[in-house]
């Protein structure tokens, strides 16, 4: 294991970002890049609320992503579990170690009242040397020169995000922060406070922040902000972290769609770019469409099935059907939300009939009823219930009839599945079975109404 060790830092707001997302892949594919050690680390000190949900949310979040951590909540670990809200021991000491060497100081804090905990502040401008960003160096704002000062521990003792930040990553030995560019403005603090513990600063690395398509930044509130809603639309995992990893990235060549040990192997932080990246929802739904049709078909069925079973579609459905289901219409649906609407025919019999397919297919076409029943006296001979042997005998009905295949075949696909679009129809009659398409076939008249 090399040396390297970075952490994903979230607060538990009860909300994964799509950009804390990808600071955790971020960080995730570092680690795995480097042979380094990846920490999960709660930022809970600020809560006032119990976090167990909030913490939750970013765990399966992460799980959902494949982003496996090293040290951090219920990884136990040498060091862990790391819950910030723990640590207040630790975090005092350094408090009392900044007040013996005086780097920081009590304070009356007149207008709020009570007595605050302060830093001693370098009255200089501090340089940020960022791996993606270049040398920063932020003139004082009028504040700072007035007092550069900052408060590092509460009037009611409770110590700001500053001052624990730069004790766990000490602590923890962190050698890269990875995060957002909203926090680089933070960074000459924080160094400031390294330098006074008498702490090497890590290196670091802001990585640019998510823009909505428009161009303003993407905030929480924002549609598509929160990883969840790509987890409950039923998205592919593999897709959103491909996309992901995109945003910001770019691994020097045109390929786009990457794995995930692709990812790891080519991942390093010169190739984050500087300028910000745009969310490109049309992007994202091109991948998650290439995905779903290469999805390795176990894996489809894993992702599939719990939609399934939310659409209350598998009570006592066989394992082997549900497999043979999903494997024909891979393909088909471009979200797993979409599943059932795809399926509900193959796991019912009061399947949806979509009128308009109906009322194409058979208005004002009385014939069609009549193909539909030749259809079903042709099946009910077929023994080797495949679908190259229905494909052959549908075939050769059509052509001692003298009709086009497609005379026979569209009725006899909105009479099984009540739609005109599906896979492929004769796998599918041969996935349903030879009793349920026959049934089908027969109370098709009755089952399919339209005016
Ligand atoms: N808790 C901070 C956040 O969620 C962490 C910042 C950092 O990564 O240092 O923004």
């Amino acid at each position: 294991m090399s040396s390297v060790r970075v952490r994903f830092a979230p607060s538990p707001t009860g909300f994964l970002h799509i950009g804390g997302a990808r600071t955790a892949l971020f960080n995730f594919l570092y680690a795995r890049h480097t042979g380094g050690t990846f920490v999960l680390r709660i930022e809970d000190t600020d809560q006032d609320r119990h976090v167990e949900e909030a913490v939750q949310v970013i765990t399966d979040g992460l799980r959902w992503l494949g982003l496996d951590w090293d040290e951090g909540p219920d990884r136990g670990g040498p060091h862990g579990p790391y819950f910030q809200s723990q640590r207040k021991d630790i975090h005092r000491r350094y408090v009392q170690r900044l007040l013996d060497s005086k780097a920081a100081y009590e304070f009356e804090d007149k207008e709020r009242g009570g007595t605050v905990i302060k830093f001693r502040m370098t009255r200089e401008p501090v340089t940020v040397p960022d791996l993606i960003c270049g040398n920063v160096t932020r003139p004082l704002n009028d504040t700072e020169m007035r007092d550069p000062d900052f408060v590092i521990v509460r009037s009611d003792g409770a110590p700001v995000f500053h001052l624990v930040n730069v004790v766990d990553d000490i602590e923890m030995r962190i050698t890269h922060i990875i995060r957002g560019e909203d926090h680089l403005s933070n960074t000459p603090k924080h160094i400031a406070l390294y330098r006074a513990l008498g702490a090497e600063p890590p290196k670091f690395a802001h990585i640019p922040l998510i823009l909505n398509a428009d161009g303003s930044k993407m905030s929480k509130s924002d549609k598509g902000a929160a990883l969840h809603e790509y987890i409950n639309a039923g998205y592919a995992p593999e897709a959103v972290r491909n996309f992901l990893c995109l945003l910001g990235w770019s691994p020097k060549s045109d390929v786009e769609i990457l794995s995930l040990d692709q990812m790891v192997e080519r991942f390093d932080l010169p190739q984050v770019q500087r300028h910000n990246a745009r969310f490109d929802q049309d992007k994202l739904h091109w991948m998650q469409g290439q995905y779903m049709m290469k999805l390795p078909p176990e894996r489809f069925v894993e992702l599939g099935r719990p939609f399934l079973a939310k659409a209350g579609l598998l009570e006592g459905q066989p394992e082997d059907y549900v497999r043979r289901v999903l494997a024909i219409v891979q393909g088909k649906p471009k979200l797993f939300s979409e599943l059932p609407e795809w399926t509900v025919f193959f796991f019912r019999e009061d399947f949806p009939t979509d009128a308009e397919a109906v009322a194409k297919t058979f208005g004002g076409q009385p014939q069609a009823w009549d193909l539909l029943e030749k259809l079903r006296g042709c099946f009910a001979r077929v023994s080797d219930w495949t679908h190259t042997a229905l494909d052959a005998a549908l075939r050769d009905l059509a052509k001692s009839l003298g009709v086009k295949p497609a005379a026979l075949i569209h009725p006899c696909r909105v009479a099984v599945s009540g739609k005109a679009i599906g896979p492929s129809l004769f796998h599918m009659l041969e996935v349903l079975g030879k009793n349920r398409v026959l049934q089908r076939l027969a109370a098709a008249r009755e089952h399919l109404q339209f005016d």
